[in-house]
């Protein structure tokens, strides 16, 4: 893993639009159904908006039918990290970039095989390179 990186938030906020920083910066989660990739089908890889990091491919991306674009495993698992998320009266896992710490989204425990995990991520905290 490449080494961290660290930027202020008002670095941030020049290099990102509001949507991107609100959600990547500020953990916040985008309408479902809204998103730029919820329902992209197209070959290529999703990367974190605030630093490029290579986090998923489309090799594993399903549809879970809620809205969001949805993984069930990372390239690499440590691209990203996770921590216990205890907002909105909930206990969920937080899923963040390894190497800048955005916020991605969510992982729960109701996805396919062979991980039975469902990374369901914020479109607006990923970037969509296709794979030529
Ligand atoms: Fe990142």
């Amino acid at each position: 893993m490449a080494e961290k990186i660290v930027k202020t938030d008002e670095e941030w906020r020049r290099m990102l639009t509001p949507e991107q920083y609100e959600v990547a910066r500020g953990k916040g989660t985008e309408r479902p159904f809204t998103g730029k990739y919820w329902d992209c089908h197209e070959a290529g890889v999703y990367l974190c908006v605030c630093c490029g990091n290579e986090l998923f491919s489309s090799d594993a991306k399903y549809d879970s039918g809620c809205g969001w674009p949805s993984f069930y495993t990372p390239r690499e698992a440590d691209r990203i990290a996770a921590a216990v998320d205890r907002s909105h009266g909930m206990i969920r896992t937080e899923v963040t970039c390894a190497r800048c710490g955005a916020h991605l989204g969510h992982v729960f425990e109701d996805g396919p095989q062979p991980t039975g995990l469902r990374y369901c991520m914020n479109s607006a905290s990923l970037d969509f390179v296709k794979k030529d």
